[in-house]
């Protein structure tokens, strides 16, 4: 029989032996099954182990294992004296990151029952101080964690001074102010996107905001809106910086996509250089046959159409779909995967370049559809994709590429593991200054060597790795940076619009609507915003419902200032709207900081 006592962390149990004595000594039982269920412990011990510590002042701790190999422990003195000390990290739990400590010895008959999702660690109060503790999940290198033991947002104190501590010991790390504590199967945590580890760290946390690209009409303006989680998660495995998962992804995509590429005219030009590029490097011509992932409305096929190269596009979204079409550019409208690029393969036949810009960070299950592309790609072929690189969005604070659609938030790094998986090798990377800052890879079959692996590859890896982008802290700040920018923003529009002055926005896509309902801006304070898209004008942004307007208002209502929401094509705005001059007019521009143009 044992006593079960409660203690402030839920979960975790002193256990107190009652042993009967006779001439012989004592006979007590330590564990019985049936009476560990009775107090709601369901432990299945399947480890053993018995610690030696020679000095008093010994220290081990503090250890966990995280999933999938996350245990209980029941821990007792068998020999001298301990102070044992448990931390909870339980994500959700309402004592996260409070600790206590027990002391125990060989003669109290007690032990310490600690939970899944909890470290534990212990000094020794004596010399010769023996424990032994019974697990009920196997040691697992790859999950053994822990954590410092002077970690001040724990506080422990211990009842003497350490005298031996391991060198490993020693070097555990504080917790990272983004540890979001450990899933112990209460909440159903994520799992990366890439590795499937479980996602432990937050990277933002924008709230919540509504699809970003249903501008809305007047009539819908009467309707309650939807709004959906905006938060984002790093992988501390694989770096892989991504969305929360939402359920209702389909609403997100509705068939109102309202996105067509063909209205910028920086990116129909970036678009072009890009085919007569390609075509002057590696001598695609008439015999090729080339593939664009996510081809959108033609706007970057029709120039290797215009040059007589066989092109064909993959597109889901009907409407752009059909706009290619009418471009005459063949136009398959399916998402792309595995199972899309054999059947394709089949009945065409395998392709010389396949494309894809910006679609991989766009899709939710990446594995999938890198997995489909060695599965289209000729022996000899090449595939280039570009991105937003992750890099350059944490060093200029870009955090209103943020948006539900945009699933993924890429490093060189974390791309070139992801390829590698799927029997690809990077050979080339550019970087790009397009979407404040991307990368264009140029990726092979791992098995084809006519390609030699350029030393831009290895410098590009080496520099990420040098802004320890392979290191937690690395995402950490972030957060702060993103608030800095909000109460700059804000403070402006606040005294422009005190001081009687207008402001109005222009750019409606959906790097402005993340930036404008996190910073829950209305028309109070930003007018209107103009956009050259006739599919956009009339109607409204999502969740601030700010009206999107032609031009034409701009010059009627002489704003004092316009604040340029794409601030990646802000040189060409300025230029473009360079008369508000004439009325004194100036432009503003959030991000990386608050400018006055
Ligand atoms: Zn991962």
């Amino acid at each position: 029989m044992c006593n079960f006592i409660k203690t402030e962390l839920d979960g975790v149990f002193v256990v107190e032996l009652l042993p009967v004595f006779d001439p012989r000594g004592g006979f007590e039982r330590v564990y019985c099954k049936k009476e560990f269920l009775h107090a709601g412990l369901d432990a299945d011990f399947v480890q053993i182990n018995h610690s030696f510590n020679t000095r008093a002042g010994t220290f081990r701790g503090f250890h966990y294992q995280v999933p999938p190999a996350s245990e209980s422990k029941l821990i007792r003195c068998v020999v001298g004296k301990a102070y044992d000390v448990v931390v909870d990290l339980r994500a959700g739990s309402p004592t996260f990151l409070k600790w206590i400590g027990v002391e125990l010895d060989d003669r109290k008959g007690r032990m310490i029952y600690i939970p899944e999702g909890c470290a534990h660690g212990f000094i020794t109060l004596t010399d010769n101080t023996q424990l032994i503790y019974h697990h009920t999940g196997y040691y697992t290198p790859e999950c053994e964690a822990g954590v410092s033991f002077l970690d001040p947002r724990i506080g422990v104190q211990l009842p003497r001074e350490i005298a031996v501590i391991s060198d490993k010991d020693r070097g555990f790390p504080a917790l990272s102010s983004h540890f979001a504590g450990i899933d112990t199967g209460g909440t159903s945590k994520m799992k990366c996107r890439f590795c499937a580890n479980e996602l432990n760290y937050e990277f933002v946390d924008l709230v919540n905001a509504p699809p970003s690209n249903s501008f809305l009409t007047s009539a819908e303006l009467m309707s309650p809106e939807v709004f959906y989680p905006l938060k984002l998660y790093f992988c501390e495995k694989c770096f892989l910086v991504q969305i929360d998962e939402h359920k209702k992804s389909n609403e997100i995509f509705s068939s109102d996509y309202l996105y067509f590429s063909s209205y910028s005219t920086s990116w129909l030009a970036h678009a072009k250089k890009y085919v007569e590029r390609m075509i002057e490097r590696f001598g695609f011509d008439r015999t090729s046959l080339v593939v664009e992932i996510a081809s959108n409305d033609g706007y970057l096929l029709q120039y290797f159409k215009e040059r007589a190269i066989p092109c064909v596009g993959i597109e889901p979204s009907a409407g752009t779909a059909k706009v290619a079409r009418e471009k005459g550019i063949e136009t398959v409208e399916v998402f792309f995967g595995k199972s899309t690029a054999v059947d394709f393969a089949k009945a065409r036949r395998k392709a010389d370049l396949i494309i894809g810009n910006n679609v991989l960070a766009h899709v939710p299950d990446i594995n999938d559809f890198v997995g489909g592309i060695p599965l289209l790609l000729a022996d000899r072929g090449i595939v280039t994709m570009e991105f937003p690189h992750l890099m350059q969005m944490v060093e200029q604070t870009q955090f209103d590429t943020i948006y539900h659609e945009h699933f993924s938030y890429l490093s060189f790094l974390t791309v070139s593991a992801i390829f590698a998986r799927h029997g690809l090798a990077i050979f080339d990377v550019e970087e790009l200054p397009t979407h404040g800052g991307s990368l264009r890879v140029f990726a092979r079959h791992a098995k084809d060597e006519s390609k030699p692996v350029s030393a831009a590859v290895e410098r590009l890896l080496s520099r990420e790795r040098s802004f320890g982008m392979n290191k937690i802290t690395y995402y950490e700040g972030f957060q702060e940076k993103v608030v800095k920018i909000k109460l700059d923003l804000l403070r402006a529009l606040i005294d422009a619009r005190s001081a009687g002055k207008t402001t109005v926005g222009y750019g409606a896509a959906a790097k402005g609507n993340t930036l404008i309902n996190y910073c829950g801006i209305k028309k109070d304070l930003l007018r209107y915003v103009v956009d050259a898209s006739p599919h956009k004008q009339g109607r409204f942004l999502p969740g601030s419902h700010i009206p999107v307007v032609h031009e034409d208002n701009i010059r009627r209502t002489k704003p004092d200032y316009v604040l340029i929401l794409p601030w990646n094509i802000r040189h060409e705005i300025v230029e473009q709207l360079g008369y508000i001059r004439e009325w004194g007019g100036k432009f503003v521009v959030a991000i990386p900081q608050l400018t006055l143009i």
